[in-house]
């Protein structure tokens, strides 16, 4: 098959190239490295059946006419909170014109398209775990309303081009997902508390730390995908891990992980506790029944060793 990936410089995109290109598919990388590396695609650039091309998908996607695609999978948008709120702009108009344009070009080409959604649409949530149905409770004018709006879009238009243009289209509802090849800098809660951990600095909890997030290894997110891809389900598909933790245990485990660490000589603490951002959501968890039942999928990481594994990639990043 020949796949084209938005986003695929990215920490998710460039793992799905990964999987592809290991059963021999071949792959068009489009990205413009607003949050993406280089480094994350370096070992694919001497792959032929691999290909970068550099460009803003906010912008009309030209493909050669003679040049088929079997699939777009639509990975760009800026994912971390603290990404999204340095680009509010460019979150919306990628969730939006990016994915207009993206469903476009299947259109055009016939291929089947997937866009990666995220639970971010089930918003600061008001039950636990949360299934598909779940209409969600997002504050459309809030600083976390740039990504959680415009995935609901992309997830609106989505379906429109499914029902009005019959095209084949899959929708993933990605939960906190985490591995080799996330951005030390990206400040999510996982990263932070590596680098934090390692650099033996203070690990930073935002609020009391009793809010929880359930946290999937990308290895299982990307076998979700795979499996998401070979059924013909249009409406949305959950995927992640229900192991649901509040944000102090993984701050707590994380710690017991690297070193076991105590209060250090010059009194800095392990954790320090530091404001709540405005609509952090309170719980999260998914609901993995469909997943399950669909596609027979489950996670199959367990969150330590995905852990240590995320945690040595780091020690040969920074040199520890
Ligand atoms: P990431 O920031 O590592 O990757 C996003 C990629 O998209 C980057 O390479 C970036 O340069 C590219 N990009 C952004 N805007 C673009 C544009 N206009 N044109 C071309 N390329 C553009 O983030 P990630 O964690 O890999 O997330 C990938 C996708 O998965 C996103 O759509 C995100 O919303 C979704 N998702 C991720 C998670 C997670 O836990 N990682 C959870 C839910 C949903
Ligand atoms: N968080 C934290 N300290 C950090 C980074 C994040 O306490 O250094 C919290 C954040 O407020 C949220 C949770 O950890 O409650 C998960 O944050 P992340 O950015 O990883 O993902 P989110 O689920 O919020 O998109």
């Amino acid at each position: 098959m020949k796949v084209l990936i938005t986003g695929g410089a990215g920490f998710l995109g460039s793992h799905l190239c990964e999987f592809l290109l290991s059963r021999n598919h071949e792959i068009v990388c489009m990205d413009n490295f607003i949050t993406g590396s280089r480094d994350n695609i370096a070992t694919f650039l001497t792959n032929p059946n691999f290909k970068l091309i550099e460009h803003d998908v906010t912008k009309f996607i030209e493909i050669d006419e003679q040049e088929p695609l079997d699939w777009v999978l639509h990975f760009a948008s800026p994912a971390s909170p603290i990404d999204y709120l340095r680009y509010p702009i460019q979150t919306l108009k990628v969730g939006s014109l990016g994915t207009h344009n993206a469903l476009g070009l299947a259109f055009a080409k016939d291929a089947k398209f997937l866009l990666a959604s995220t639970s971010e649409v089930y918003g600061d949530p008001s039950c636990n775990p949360q299934p598909e149905e779940y209409w969600g409770n997002v504050n459309p004018i809030g600083p976390r309303g740039v990504y959680d709006e415009a995935k609901r879009f992309a997830e609106a238009i989505t379906m429109a081009y499914h029902r009005y243009h019959n095209l084949n289209t899959r929708i993933v509802r990605i939960f906190n997902t985490y591995g080799v090849r996330m951005r030390a800098n990206d400040g999510r809660a996982v990263p932070n508390f590596i680098i934090q951990a390692l650099k033996e600095e203070s690990l930073t909890i935002y609020g009391d730390g009793s809010q929880t997030r359930s946290f999937c290894y990308v290895d299982d997110l990307v076998r979700g995908i795979w499996k998401l891809m070979n059924t013909e389900i249009h409406e949305p598909v959950n995927i992640g891990n229900p192991q649901e933790l509040t944000i102090l245990e993984i701050a707590k485990l994380i710690l017991k992980i690297t070193q076991d660490r105590q209060p250090t000589a010059d009194n800095r603490q392990p954790i320090t506790y530091h404001p709540l951002p405005l609509n952090d959501p309170k719980v999260r968890r998914p609901d993995i029944s469909l997943a399950q039942e669909k596609l027979g999928w489950e996670p199959k990481v367990k969150l330590e060793d995905g852990l240590k594994k995320t945690i040595q990639y780091f020690k040969s990043r920074i040199g520890c």
